[in-house]
């Protein structure tokens, strides 16, 4: 940084002052910045010095194609200036600049969607709002985090020196702009420093704070030698690419502060992975896991990705196509030798390049977590509770990762008292029982109803450990999957519960007989029900429950028929299999009922109570009601006229 910048004192003014006020959004999220930021005040400085390396990165990258951009002032950096008399900071670049439009655009309006009406829901959790501030991509209004007033002096690079804009705002809902003679490219932010915020004009500070959050990002950030009257600049930050480095060059701490830096993040990441690849093909990547799943995990139109980098040249942000959807958790960078300087978001769609990345990309991530899970298993839990839902979907979404995505499943189990998913396959075939065949599971709207679901009364009374699981797409994953070393995966509320060995002859004997003096059970109650089961059977699978519903191997699930519902289609009509368990009191009552009357109405009563227990909806409830009332009238007054 060799000529002048921005900062020159003799810029002036040569239009007339505009006033515009901000984008309503923005309003809302200076009013937060404003009044209820209060701790970790900081981070404005990583979020400025943030963006005055994009500027760098970008005007890096715009001279790929225009090589004369960077011509007059070719070495890029940050210069942070402090005048603790005054009480301001000025951090300047020399990087892309803003034109006028640009300023009134990119400095008074929120690109991302519904961000205010997020950062309103915080209301009062000051210390989350703080650290969602960088990641939302509203990092330049962290400045009135500490100044009362704010000053942006920018050029655009290869615009004329009397093209410049001045843009100031005091956040009270107003900034206004006025077009200025600049002697060269770049923008220079000033800060004019709030009552009880002057200790970041202090030299110290701002050093110690520089080399904190910034310490690794690709530019040098310079500030004034120590000492009274110096006039000379001293880099303060190491100002290079961390990942560039040799990994026994680098630090524990600065791999953490790189990923906070990159993440925008304050809390440390739970791993990482840095690996250079060589020979045919050459690239670097350091990938992290967060601790923590970002607000936005589930939004469909969240930034996700990583940060692309060509031979140490910046090139975008959010290069989604790095890794597959269900590790969108990951955060990195990936750093290419082999992609042109042009890429394009829309050519590393079809690149072959990419793709192979991609598939090496995928494998670390889920080795780094096979590694974790087996070395640290604190963590691990701690991966699966923050993004166990999302890694799930790699099931259906990666087939040709399944086999590396299993072991790293976890489960709620029969087997545990607890409802927290720390039962993993491996877990669970260690503990089958001799001549066990199946992987037994049951899906249902919550772990209490799987954990109570008559369809797994009979296994549970084996001994048999069941899978519960509850998530929403839980239905869809496990349609997907086949077997785990081996065994078949069995959905314990379908069909027949292929128990195999573990059915013994007397059982088998006892079911025989039981099936053949029901026949006339079960034709009755199958008349009573007429078109609403497909069959009426003896179960297998009952103990305390008088009855329940099971599906054909093929059927939709009541939860898969919401979700059709919910997305407006019609599912097809439900008919079930209506299963009886004979040994229970209510079914040999309802099997002396003479009065066919009487006997209907019990019949009807099992049906709705066998859908009720599996959260399906009544067809009629006032009429389940009513059935049941009159019942218990009977029971209480009996002989009473019903
Ligand atoms: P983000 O950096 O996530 O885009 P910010 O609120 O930090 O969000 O910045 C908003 C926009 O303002 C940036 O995208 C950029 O266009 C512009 N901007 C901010 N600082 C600078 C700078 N130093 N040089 C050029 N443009 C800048
Ligand atoms: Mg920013």
């Amino acid at each position: 940084m060799a000529t002048e910048t921005p900062l020159n004192p003799d810029s002036t003014p040569s239009g007339a002052r505009e006033t515009h006020g901000f984008q309503a959004e923005v309003r809302e999220l200076l009013k937060l910045m404003i009044h209820s930021l209060y701790s970790h005040r900081e981070i404005f400085l990583r979020e400025l010095i943030s963006n005055a390396s994009d500027a760098c990165d970008r005007l890096r990258f715009a001279a790929i194609a225009d090589s004369a951009l960077l011509a007059e002032d070719p070495e890029l950096g940050i210069r942070i200036d402090a005048d603790p008399a005054a009480g301001t900071v000025t951090l300047t670049d020399n990087g892309i600049g803003m034109t006028r439009e640009e300023a009134i655009t990119d400095l008074g309006t929120i690109a991302r969607s519904g961000t205010a009406e997020f950062f309103r829901s915080l209301s009062g959790d000051e210390q989350k709002a703080s650290q969602l501030i960088g990641q939302f991509g509203v990092g330049f209004y962290s400045a009135f985090i500490v100044a009362e007033r704010v000053e942006v002096r920018s050029r655009k690079a290869g615009a004329a020196p009397t093209a410049g804009v001045r843009w100031e705002s005091g956040a009270d809902g107003e900034f206004t702009v006025e077009t200025i003679t600049l002697p060269a490219r770049g923008t220079a932010v000033t800060l004019h420093l709030k009552a009880d915020a002057k200790e970041f004009a202090d030299p110290m500070r701002l050093r110690a704070l520089i080399r904190r959050y910034s310490d690794h990002i690709g530019f040098a950030v310079r500030m004034r030698k120590e000492g009274e009257a110096s006039l000379e600049y001293e880099v303060v930050n190491q100002a290079k690419a961390l990942w560039t480095l040799p990994r026994t060059e680098i630090s524990e701490d600065e791999y953490k502060q790189f990923y906070q830096y990159l993440a925008h993040d304050f809390t440390d990441p739970l791993a990482w992975s840095h690996n250079k690849v060589e020979g045919k093909r050459e690239y670097i990547s350091l990938l992290y896991l967060p601790a923590r799943a970002p607000f936005d995990l589930w939004q469909r139109d969240a930034p996700r990705g990583l940060k692309l980098y060509v031979r140490r040249v910046f090139i975008m942000d959010d290069a989604e196509q790095f890794l597959p959807l269900y590790l969108r958790f990951v955060k990195g960078v990936v750093d290419s030798s082999d992609l042109p300087l042009n890429v394009s978001r829309e050519l590393l769609q079809q690149d072959a390049e990419v793709e192979a990345i991609r598939n090496g990309l995928t494998k670390r991530v889920l080795d780094l977590l096979a590694r974790l899970m087996k070395e640290e298993p604190q963590k691990y839990a701690t991966i699966w509770k923050e993004f166990g839902v999302v890694l799930k979907e790699g099931i259906a979404q990666d087939h040709a990762s399944q086999a590396a995505i299993l072991p790293l499943l976890r489960f709620a189990s029969t087997h545990e008292s607890h409802d927290n998913p720390t039962v993993s396959l491996a877990d669970y075939l260690a503990r089958m029982k001799p001549g066990q065949e199946r992987i037994y599971y049951v899906i249902a709207e919550s772990l209490a109803a799987a954990r109570g679901s008559p369809a797994i009364e009979r296994l549970k009374e084996q001994g048999l450990e069941v899978l519960l699981l509850a998530e929403r797409i839980d239905e869809w994953i496990m349609g997907q999957l086949d077997t785990y070393e081996g065994k078949r995966f069995k959905d314990a509320s379908r069909g027949d519960l292929e128990l195999g060995t573990l059915t013994s002859a007397a059982d088998r004997q006892q079911h025989d007989a039981e099936l053949k003096e029901s026949k006339g059970l079960l034709k009755r109650i199958k008349d009573s029900l007429g078109e609403r089961v497909t069959e009426v059977r003896v179960s297998e699978r009952l103990r305390e429950s008088p009855a329940c519903l099971v599906l054909g191997e093929h059927d939709l699930t009541e939860q898969m028929r919401r979700i059709l519902s919910a997305a407006g289609q019609k599912p097809p009509d439900a008919r079930p299999v209506l299963e009886i368990n004979v040994g229970h009191p209510l079914v040999k009552y309802l099997d002396r009922l003479a009065d066919q009357a009487g006997f209907t109405e019990l019949a009807q009563l099992l049906f709705d109570q066998a859908a009720l227990a599996e959260g399906a909806p009544l067809a009629n409830p006032p009429e389940y009601v009513q059935r049941l009332n009159r019942l218990l009238v009977r029971l209480a007054a009996p002989g009473a006229a019903s």
